[in-house]
């Protein structure tokens, strides 16, 4: 099988994408944009090793490697379109190659979106996707739109992932599958993204945790933030967790939850809660901004009205 053969059987895909003048297979795809729309891409590299273990499934990988990738564009509240896939495969393993672009494409079809085209090379095996989304004219959430008493909320429940890896990491086999899933199958929360663009203009999703994600929404926007731990969203699985401070640490610190941290005026936070309840999305006010302080740290950590230090931060790469 050669590359062309590779690519034609399992990444060449009927979709529903609108607006694609010229698919995959050309030098270059064409795409038509309506004059309100705005482009908004986001590009990320998964490598063996560093970002997934070898033993990981492949229909897994290609459904965590689109789903990561698209959560940037939920975090900047756009519609998914289309995407680009890089890949770099120590050899062509026909099993291995079936599976992973079925949980890519499982994923791509939830949100009608094209493969429109790529770059296949042999070596250590690489994982590389661009999305692409559309906004309408200057509709986007920023990192740096926090304003001093916003409300903030977060979507679903917060530190499922980090506690499904650790279980994965003890032995696979006694891994909790609910929290398992929320590490190896992240839903991006794109349609959550959209609708917060009618309360809000400011959020990131939450891959690295919730105080390194919160602190970049803080540092952007020149304010500080009090969270009260007692409000983090807990799910049913993760509430088991007997050790609070574990638990605590998970959902503080523990990224991978693909989640969005928002901040809303107080003024939106009723019709934004109402909007969200009736969809039967969770979305949960866990403090507020209040103004940078020199000397004091940017994000305070509250049990109800206890202050507690800081002693857990997020995940740096480097
Ligand atoms: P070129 O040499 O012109 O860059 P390639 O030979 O790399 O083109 O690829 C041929 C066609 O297949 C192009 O349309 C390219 O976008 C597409 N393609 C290559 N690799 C992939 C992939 N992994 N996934 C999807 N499309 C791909
Ligand atoms: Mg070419």
């Amino acid at each position: 099988m050669d590359e062309f053969d590779l690519i034609k059987q399992y990444f060449r895909r009927q979709h529903r994408c609108p607006g694609v003048v010229v698919d995959n297979g050309d030098d270059c795809a064409v795409v038509t944009l309506a004059a309100a729309e705005r482009l908004v891409f986001s590009i990320d590299t998964l490598v063996e090793g560093r970002h997934f273990t070898a033993d990981i499934a492949p229909h897994d990988l290609g459904y965590r490697a689109l789903a990561t990738a698209l959560s940037d564009l939920a975090a900047m509240g756009a519609e998914p379109r289309y995407f680009t896939l890089a890949l770099t495969l120590p050899n062509v393993d026909k099993q291995w190659l079936s599976a992973f672009s079925q949980g890519l494409f499982e994923l791509a079809d939830q949100h009608a979106m094209a493969l429109l085209g790529g770059d296949t090379t042999k070596g250590p095996l690489t994982i590389t996707i661009q999305v692409h989304g559309v906004v309408s004219e200057d509709r986007y959430l920023s990192r740096n739109g926090a304003k001093v008493d916003d409300i903030i909320a977060v979507t679903g429940t917060l530190g499922d992932a980090a506690a499904g890896l650790q279980s994965l990491l003890r032995s696979s086999a006694e891994a909790e599958p609910f929290l398992l899933s929320r590490f190896l199958r992240p839903t991006p929360r794109i349609d959550e993204g959209m609708a917060l663009l009618a309360y809000s203009r400011c959020g990131i999703d939450i891959s690295d945790g919730l105080l390194a994600d919160l602190g970049h929404i803080v540092a952007a926007s020149g304010v500080a933030a009090s969270v009260d731990v007692t409000t983090l969203p807990t799910s049913t699985a993760l509430a088991f967790i007997d050790d609070v401070a574990q638990r605590q640490h998970y959902q503080l610190s523990g990224g991978d939850d693909y989640e969005l941290c928002v901040t809303i005026a107080p003024a939106q936070w009723l019709a934004a809660q109402a909007y969200f309840s009736a969809q039967g999305w969770p979305l949960t006010a866990i403090g507020y901004i209040v103004a940078a302080e020199t000397g004091r740290e940017s994000i305070t950590l509250r049990a109800g009205s206890v202050e507690l230090a800081v002693t857990a931060t997020g995940f740096k790469h480097f």
